[in-house]
């Protein structure tokens, strides 16, 4: 096996138009595959020495985070001032060790159904930048995340980077699993306020292919809100929102969990959330 350590964008792109060639970030994912005999590499593109892709960036209403992100770099506290529910979820990932690593330009890339950035990353709307052989081009978060474990990325594309709006409102980031550390998410929810655009953006992750919006349940509890006061007048409001998002949700059986269970549990997830966000109590 081969292995480059690229120290430009450009360089990894050219890289990776060989049909062989994987790119490698923290390698939490990918050294795991590699391990249990799932990934035979004939070349790695190693993509840790490539500064362009380090750190995160602030540009009027907009944050921009290298695709190199550590979570524990989201834990950093200017970023997590400006996208809380980014941090709440990066606080779940793994240990230590793994925040240290894994970056959030290879949670993108896996694509797994239970990637705790997606949810708020789709909650968000954000857009991820990719660099290939015909120069740069955005993807909505949406249009990246193809499936379980696929991803729109064309042969020789690398992501750069992660753009995301900094909106003013309450924002966080719920995750059930077997238990409150080291654990791959049951079922899990992004909930962010707009307060300016009077807007509720609600996303669920473990629960679905891909990471799910709840469009109807966002635009009901966007109408149960008094904007003026950040208030729902009407307490009841939280259910029906709990059993909307539960509804959103297209959950499977697996070795994790039930589709019945994961359906409850985004709906408790989302009651709660909602009632932190804007007062009340959750069933
Ligand atoms: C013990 C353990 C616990 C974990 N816990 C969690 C958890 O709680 N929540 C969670 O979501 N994940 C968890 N993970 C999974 C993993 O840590 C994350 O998905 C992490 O974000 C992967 O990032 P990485 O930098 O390590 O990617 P890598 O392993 O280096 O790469 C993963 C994939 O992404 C590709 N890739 C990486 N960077 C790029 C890029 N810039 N452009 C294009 N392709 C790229 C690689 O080719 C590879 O296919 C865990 C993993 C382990 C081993």
């Amino acid at each position: 096996m081969s292995v480059l350590l690229a120290t430009s964008t450009d360089e990894a792109v050219s890289a990776l138009a060989d049909a062989d060639a994987q790119a490698l970030a923290g390698g939490t994912d990918f050294m795991v595959e590699v391990n249990d005999g799932h990934r035979r590499p004939k070349a790695v593109v190693a993509l840790g020495g490539i500064a362009a892709l380090r750190g995160w960036e602030r540009s009027d209403d907009w944050v921009r985070l290298g695709a190199a992100l550590t979570y524990t770099e989201m834990l950093d506290r200017d970023l997590a001032g400006l996208l809380p529910a980014l941090a709440q979820a990066a606080r779940t990932v793994g240990s230590p060790q793994i925040r240290n690593a894994g970056t959030i330009g290879g949670n993108l890339a896996t694509a797994s159904p239970a990637g705790d950035t997606l949810p708020v990353l789709a909650a968000l709307d954000a857009v991820v930048e990719v660099a290939g052989p015909d120069g740069v081009r955005d993807v909505p978060v949406a249009a990246f995340v193809t499936g379980p474990k696929r991803n729109a990325l064309r042969p020789g594309e690398l992501i750069v980077a992660v753009r995301l709006p900094v909106l003013r409102g309450h924002q966080e980031y719920r995750k059930v699993g077997v238990r409150n550390a080291m654990v791959i998410a049951v079922a899990s929810l992004a909930l962010a306020v707009d307060t300016d655009g009077r807007t509720v953006r609600c996303a669920l992750g473990s629960v679905g292919p891909v990471p799910l919006r709840a469009t109807e349940a966002e635009s009901w509890l966007a109408g149960c809100v008094d904007w003026d006061r950040l208030a729902l007048p009407d307490p009841a409001c939280l259910a029906v929102f709990a059993d909307l998002v539960a509804q959103a949700a297209r959950p499977i059986d697996d070795h994790r969990s039930t589709a019945a269970y994961r359906r409850h549990a985004v709906g408790v997830l989302a009651g709660r959330a909602a009632a932190q966000a804007f007062g009340g109590a959750a069933a």
